[in-house]
Protein backbone atom coordinates (compact mmCIF):
# COMPACT_ATOMS: atom_id res chain seq x y z
CA UNK A 1 0.00 0.00 0.00
CA UNK A 2 2.44 2.42 0.62
CA UNK A 3 4.42 1.89 -2.59
CA UNK A 4 0.79 2.85 -4.45
CA UNK A 5 0.78 5.96 -1.91
CA UNK A 6 4.71 7.02 -2.72
CA UNK A 7 4.96 6.65 -6.48
CA UNK A 8 2.62 9.22 -7.66
CA UNK A 9 4.83 11.73 -5.38
CA UNK A 10 7.96 10.18 -7.21
CA UNK A 11 6.38 10.35 -10.60
CA UNK A 12 5.53 13.53 -9.85
CA UNK A 13 9.31 14.41 -9.08
CA UNK A 14 10.64 12.58 -11.88
CA UNK A 15 8.34 14.27 -14.41
CA UNK A 16 9.75 17.87 -13.57
CA UNK A 17 12.97 16.44 -14.10
CA UNK A 18 12.50 15.56 -17.81
CA UNK A 19 11.92 11.99 -17.19
CA UNK A 20 8.05 11.12 -17.32
CA UNK A 21 8.59 7.48 -18.83
CA UNK A 22 10.13 6.20 -15.62
CA UNK A 23 7.16 7.73 -13.27
CA UNK A 24 5.14 6.00 -15.30
CA UNK A 25 6.64 2.70 -15.12
CA UNK A 26 7.13 2.97 -11.42
CA UNK A 27 2.94 4.05 -10.91
CA UNK A 28 2.24 1.22 -13.31
CA UNK A 29 4.90 -1.27 -10.81
CA UNK A 30 3.36 0.09 -7.69
CA UNK A 31 -0.21 -0.67 -8.51
CA UNK A 32 1.13 -4.66 -10.33
CA UNK A 33 2.31 -5.00 -6.69
CA UNK A 34 -1.18 -4.19 -5.77
CA UNK A 35 -3.87 -5.99 -8.00
CA UNK A 36 -1.90 -8.94 -8.90
CA UNK A 37 -2.15 -10.43 -5.52
CA UNK A 38 -5.47 -9.28 -5.17
CA UNK A 39 -6.99 -10.48 -8.64
CA UNK A 40 -4.80 -13.85 -8.93
CA UNK A 41 -6.23 -16.39 -6.22
CA UNK A 42 -3.26 -18.21 -6.06
CA UNK A 43 -0.27 -15.68 -5.45
CA UNK A 44 0.92 -15.21 -1.87
CA UNK A 45 2.58 -11.95 -2.29
CA UNK A 46 0.70 -10.83 0.97
CA UNK A 47 0.87 -13.71 2.54
CA UNK A 48 0.61 -17.53 3.13
CA UNK A 49 -2.00 -19.31 0.34
CA UNK A 50 -2.25 -23.24 0.31
CA UNK A 51 -3.38 -24.31 -3.42
CA UNK A 52 -1.85 -27.53 -2.80
CA UNK A 53 -1.42 -30.15 -0.50
CA UNK A 54 2.71 -30.28 0.73
CA UNK A 55 2.67 -34.21 0.35
CA UNK A 56 2.99 -35.92 -3.63
CA UNK A 57 0.86 -38.94 -1.85
CA UNK A 58 -2.21 -39.50 -4.11
CA UNK A 59 -4.15 -37.70 -1.71
CA UNK A 60 -6.32 -34.49 -2.47
CA UNK A 61 -8.46 -32.29 -0.48
CA UNK A 62 -11.95 -31.94 -1.67
CA UNK A 63 -13.49 -28.64 -1.26
CA UNK A 64 -17.14 -27.38 -1.99
CA UNK A 65 -18.60 -23.50 -1.65
CA UNK A 66 -21.10 -21.77 -1.06
CA UNK A 67 -23.55 -23.57 1.12
CA UNK A 68 -25.31 -24.89 2.96
CA UNK A 69 -27.71 -25.44 0.74
CA UNK A 70 -31.22 -27.61 1.40
CA UNK A 71 -31.50 -29.41 -1.48
CA UNK A 72 -27.83 -30.62 -2.19
CA UNK A 73 -25.74 -30.18 0.82
CA UNK A 74 -27.11 -33.50 2.65
CA UNK A 75 -26.63 -35.32 -0.68
CA UNK A 76 -23.42 -34.07 -0.91
CA UNK A 77 -23.23 -35.83 2.67
CA UNK A 78 -24.74 -38.98 1.99
CA UNK A 79 -22.40 -39.17 -1.45
CA UNK A 80 -18.55 -38.83 0.63
CA UNK A 81 -20.26 -41.32 3.02
CA UNK A 82 -20.28 -44.19 0.55
CA UNK A 83 -17.15 -43.40 -0.75
CA UNK A 84 -15.29 -43.18 2.65
CA UNK A 85 -14.50 -39.33 1.36
CA UNK A 86 -14.10 -36.68 3.66
CA UNK A 87 -14.42 -32.75 2.20
CA UNK A 88 -14.52 -29.06 3.82
CA UNK A 89 -17.55 -27.21 2.96
CA UNK A 90 -16.82 -23.25 2.39
CA UNK A 91 -20.49 -22.37 4.04
CA UNK A 92 -21.67 -18.84 3.80
CA UNK A 93 -22.39 -17.18 6.81
CA UNK A 94 -25.73 -15.85 5.85
CA UNK A 95 -27.11 -19.49 4.81
CA UNK A 96 -25.42 -21.02 7.43
CA UNK A 97 -27.73 -18.65 10.60
CA UNK A 98 -30.94 -20.04 8.29
CA UNK A 99 -29.57 -23.78 8.36
CA UNK A 100 -27.41 -24.34 11.23
CA UNK A 101 -28.16 -27.97 11.38
CA UNK A 102 -26.51 -28.48 8.02
CA UNK A 103 -23.19 -26.92 9.86
CA UNK A 104 -23.79 -29.50 12.64
CA UNK A 105 -24.33 -32.52 10.78
CA UNK A 106 -21.32 -31.29 8.15
CA UNK A 107 -18.99 -31.78 11.16
CA UNK A 108 -20.73 -34.72 13.12
CA UNK A 109 -19.73 -36.66 9.69
CA UNK A 110 -16.11 -35.85 10.18
CA UNK A 111 -15.56 -33.36 7.25
CA UNK A 112 -14.22 -29.38 7.76
CA UNK A 113 -16.42 -26.55 7.47
CA UNK A 114 -14.53 -23.28 6.58
CA UNK A 115 -15.34 -19.35 6.52
CA UNK A 116 -16.50 -17.97 2.95
CA UNK A 117 -17.68 -14.69 4.05
CA UNK A 118 -21.41 -13.43 6.22
CA UNK A 119 -22.74 -12.54 2.46
CA UNK A 120 -20.13 -13.59 -0.87
CA UNK A 121 -19.59 -10.63 -2.06
CA UNK A 122 -18.02 -11.81 -4.95
CA UNK A 123 -18.00 -8.59 -7.42
CA UNK A 124 -16.56 -6.63 -5.09
CA UNK A 125 -14.99 -8.16 -2.41
CA UNK A 126 -11.72 -7.46 -3.98
CA UNK A 127 -12.10 -3.88 -3.30
CA UNK A 128 -12.86 -3.94 0.40
CA UNK A 129 -11.23 -1.72 2.77
CA UNK A 130 -10.01 -2.80 6.41
CA UNK A 131 -13.46 -2.27 8.15
CA UNK A 132 -15.60 -3.80 5.47
CA UNK A 133 -13.64 -7.08 5.34
CA UNK A 134 -13.67 -7.57 9.03
CA UNK A 135 -17.16 -7.52 9.49
CA UNK A 136 -17.81 -10.27 6.42
CA UNK A 137 -14.87 -12.96 7.69
CA UNK A 138 -15.50 -12.15 11.68
CA UNK A 139 -19.85 -12.15 11.39
CA UNK A 140 -19.28 -15.53 9.22
CA UNK A 141 -16.40 -17.43 11.88
CA UNK A 142 -19.31 -16.10 14.60
CA UNK A 143 -22.05 -17.52 12.73
CA UNK A 144 -20.39 -20.68 12.14
CA UNK A 145 -18.52 -20.77 15.48
CA UNK A 146 -22.34 -20.50 16.91
CA UNK A 147 -23.65 -23.50 14.65
CA UNK A 148 -20.63 -25.52 15.34
CA UNK A 149 -21.22 -25.63 18.95
CA UNK A 150 -17.70 -23.32 19.74
CA UNK A 151 -15.45 -24.69 17.37
CA UNK A 152 -13.93 -21.78 15.16
CA UNK A 153 -13.23 -22.71 11.16
CA UNK A 154 -9.69 -22.76 10.02
CA UNK A 155 -9.42 -22.03 7.20
CA UNK A 156 -11.13 -18.92 4.79
CA UNK A 157 -12.06 -18.64 1.23
CA UNK A 158 -12.20 -15.40 -0.20
CA UNK A 159 -15.24 -15.41 -2.73
CA UNK A 160 -14.13 -15.86 -6.48
CA UNK A 161 -10.83 -16.44 -4.72
CA UNK A 162 -10.25 -12.53 -4.41
CA UNK A 163 -8.43 -11.15 -1.52
CA UNK A 164 -6.53 -8.05 -0.84
CA UNK A 165 -3.76 -6.90 2.26
CA UNK A 166 -6.66 -5.81 4.37
CA UNK A 167 -8.51 -9.42 3.45
CA UNK A 168 -4.97 -11.33 4.51
CA UNK A 169 -4.70 -8.97 7.39
CA UNK A 170 -8.45 -9.98 8.85
CA UNK A 171 -7.30 -13.60 8.21
CA UNK A 172 -4.49 -14.42 9.68
CA UNK A 173 -5.48 -12.18 13.01
CA UNK A 174 -8.42 -14.41 13.60
CA UNK A 175 -5.65 -17.32 12.95
CA UNK A 176 -7.32 -18.54 9.99
CA UNK A 177 -5.77 -19.73 6.93
CA UNK A 178 -6.02 -18.85 3.08
CA UNK A 179 -7.59 -21.56 0.79
CA UNK A 180 -7.30 -21.73 -2.44
CA UNK A 181 -7.33 -24.40 -5.52
CA UNK A 182 -5.37 -25.81 -8.29
CA UNK A 183 -8.45 -28.13 -9.98
CA UNK A 184 -12.01 -26.67 -10.86
CA UNK A 185 -14.52 -27.29 -12.87
CA UNK A 186 -15.96 -24.22 -13.29
CA UNK A 187 -19.26 -24.94 -12.03
CA UNK A 188 -20.16 -21.84 -11.04
CA UNK A 189 -21.01 -20.42 -14.39
CA UNK A 190 -21.13 -24.13 -16.72
CA UNK A 191 -23.99 -26.24 -15.93
CA UNK A 192 -22.92 -29.09 -17.94
CA UNK A 193 -22.53 -31.90 -15.73
CA UNK A 194 -19.36 -33.85 -18.46
CA UNK A 195 -18.11 -30.50 -19.19
CA UNK A 196 -17.69 -29.68 -15.42
CA UNK A 197 -16.08 -33.15 -14.63
CA UNK A 198 -13.61 -33.21 -17.31
CA UNK A 199 -12.04 -29.87 -16.39
CA UNK A 200 -11.55 -31.04 -12.70
CA UNK A 201 -9.97 -34.59 -14.04
CA UNK A 202 -7.65 -32.41 -16.21
CA UNK A 203 -6.76 -30.25 -12.95
CA UNK A 204 -6.26 -33.35 -10.44
CA UNK A 205 -2.68 -35.23 -9.85
CA UNK A 206 -1.27 -35.51 -6.45
CA UNK A 207 -1.86 -32.87 -3.61
CA UNK A 208 -4.55 -31.18 -5.64
CA UNK A 209 -6.91 -28.74 -3.95
CA UNK A 210 -10.36 -29.28 -5.63
CA UNK A 211 -12.98 -26.95 -5.87
CA UNK A 212 -16.62 -27.34 -6.10
CA UNK A 213 -19.84 -25.49 -5.70
CA UNK A 214 -23.24 -26.32 -4.41
CA UNK A 215 -26.43 -24.91 -5.00
CA UNK A 216 -26.71 -24.67 -8.92
CA UNK A 217 -28.43 -26.31 -11.29
CA UNK A 218 -27.40 -28.33 -14.82
CA UNK A 219 -29.29 -27.32 -18.42
CA UNK A 220 -32.27 -30.12 -17.15
CA UNK A 221 -32.69 -28.40 -14.41
CA UNK A 222 -31.40 -30.94 -11.75
CA UNK A 223 -28.91 -30.46 -9.44
CA UNK A 224 -25.42 -29.79 -10.39
CA UNK A 225 -23.05 -30.60 -7.48
CA UNK A 226 -25.00 -34.34 -6.30
CA UNK A 227 -24.02 -35.30 -10.32
CA UNK A 228 -20.65 -34.23 -10.57
CA UNK A 229 -19.73 -35.18 -6.88
CA UNK A 230 -20.86 -39.09 -7.75
CA UNK A 231 -19.07 -39.67 -10.84
CA UNK A 232 -15.69 -37.47 -9.63
CA UNK A 233 -15.74 -39.98 -6.14
CA UNK A 234 -16.11 -42.72 -8.37
CA UNK A 235 -13.21 -41.54 -10.96
CA UNK A 236 -10.94 -40.96 -7.59
CA UNK A 237 -11.73 -44.35 -6.30
CA UNK A 238 -10.90 -46.04 -9.80
CA UNK A 239 -7.64 -43.75 -9.98
CA UNK A 240 -6.38 -44.87 -6.20
CA UNK A 241 -6.72 -41.25 -4.77
CA UNK A 242 -8.07 -40.56 -1.15
CA UNK A 243 -10.02 -37.65 -0.09
CA UNK A 244 -8.47 -36.51 2.87
CA UNK A 245 -8.57 -32.93 5.12
CA UNK A 246 -5.20 -31.05 5.36
CA UNK A 247 -3.61 -30.98 8.99
ZN1 LIG B 1 -18.13 -18.75 -3.46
Amino acid sequence: MGANLLAPLLAVVLLFQGQGWWGLSIIMTAHALWLVPTLWPQCDWCGKVLSRLPDDRKEVWLTIDDGPDVEDTPQLLNLLDQYQAKATFFFIGAKAQQHPELVTEALKRGHGVGNHTMTHPQYWFWSYGPRAAKSEITTCQQVLTDASGGISPRWFRAPAGFKNPFVQATVEKLGLRLACWSARGRDGVDSDCQRVLERLKRGINPGAIILMHEGRYDSDGERLAPKVLGELLTWLQENDYRCILPT
